[in-house]
């Protein structure tokens, strides 16, 4: 594996500069967050953004995959290696929801809502998946690869059989073909604005902006612990990029993204 992803750095099929960032694009990948990988632990420069038309094993959480037929999405990662304290990294993940979702906005004029902690839904219909993948080495971050998959130009038969009826496109949403290049420069025009926000300010940069867009708090959430489903309300979001969940008893709990899914049901 490790030599098939070298191998992919090697060959981007085309180098461009988009609002001063590196993208390497290429035709094919077996993830773009696995290219991303190899290349930051090459040293390459922060901010680069490897652009795939197509993956053979597009990744999600928890193992799951991300599917897309060449050419009909934006499946990219972006490589970082900020300077910020451990407990703001879960975060980057709440500011990519915060980028895609205003950039969807922008360019369709559909309401791109946040579900936490890395989906993008219109209409309670998933339109983009977000993962972060961070490598630390003595403690300290060395870097972040971010990793979107934006469903743009697929028809209702090409998004994924297990999830058509919970998963949307944009040409879905707005009736017609969407430019997969201006999406890509709102996208990196806005990351570059907020991210220099979010290094300056932090949480209180972020958290306005996230809970404008989210639709999780305020809702019912199910919990699948050890014990079997527990059920209670999202109330906000902590300092780490957690949920805060209130049961029944009064009791509050913080959950991070990598301990819990909400599925689909909520949104469906
Ligand atoms: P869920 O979507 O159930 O809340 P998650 O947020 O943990 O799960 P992700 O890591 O964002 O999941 O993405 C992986 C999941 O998304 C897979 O389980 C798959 O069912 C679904 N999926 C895969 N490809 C697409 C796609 N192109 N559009 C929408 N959903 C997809």
């Amino acid at each position: 594996m490790a030599a098939n992803v070298r191998n992919e750095t090697a060959l981007p099929h085309k180098h461009i500069k988009v609002f001063e960032k590196d993208l390497f694009l290429y035709r094919k990948v077996s993830s773009t967050n696995r290219v991303a990988q190899s290349l930051a632990r090459s040293g390459i420069i922060e901010g680069t953004i490897v652009l795939s038309s197509m993956q053979t094993s597009g990744m999600g959480r928890m193992k799951r995959k991300w599917e897309c037929p060449a050419g009909r999405g934006i499946l990219m990662s972006m490589i970082f290696k900020p300077e910020i304290s451990l407990k703001l990294v879960p975060q980057l993940t709440l500011l990519c929801g915060v980028v895609a979702a205003e950039t969807i906005r922008k360019i369709t004029g559909c309401q791109a809502d946040i579900k936490w902690p890395n989906d993008i839904v219109i209409g309670g219909k998933k339109v983009c998946g977000i993962l972060a993948q961070s490598c630390f080495s003595n403690n300290e971050l060395s870097y972040v690869v971010m990793g979107v998959g934006i469903n743009v130009n697929q028809t209702r038969d090409q998004l994924p059989p297990d999830c058509r009826e919970t998963s949307t496109s944009l040409k879905l949403e707005v009736g017609h073909k969407v430019s997969r290049l201006r999406l890509l420069e709102v996208f990196i025009m806005l990351w570059n604005e907020y991210y220099a926000l979010f290094l300056k300010r932090g949480h209180s940069f972020l958290k306005p902006k996230w809970k404008a867009y989210n639709v999780t708090l305020g809702r019912e959430v199910s919990i699948n612990s050890g014990d079997g489903l527990r059920h209670g309300l999202a109330i906000d979001i902590s300092e780490r990029g957690g949920l805060i969940v209130n049961f029944p008893d009064g009791l509050s709990e913080e959950f991070l993204a990598e301990d819990l899914s909400l599925g689909r049901a909520h949104y469906g």
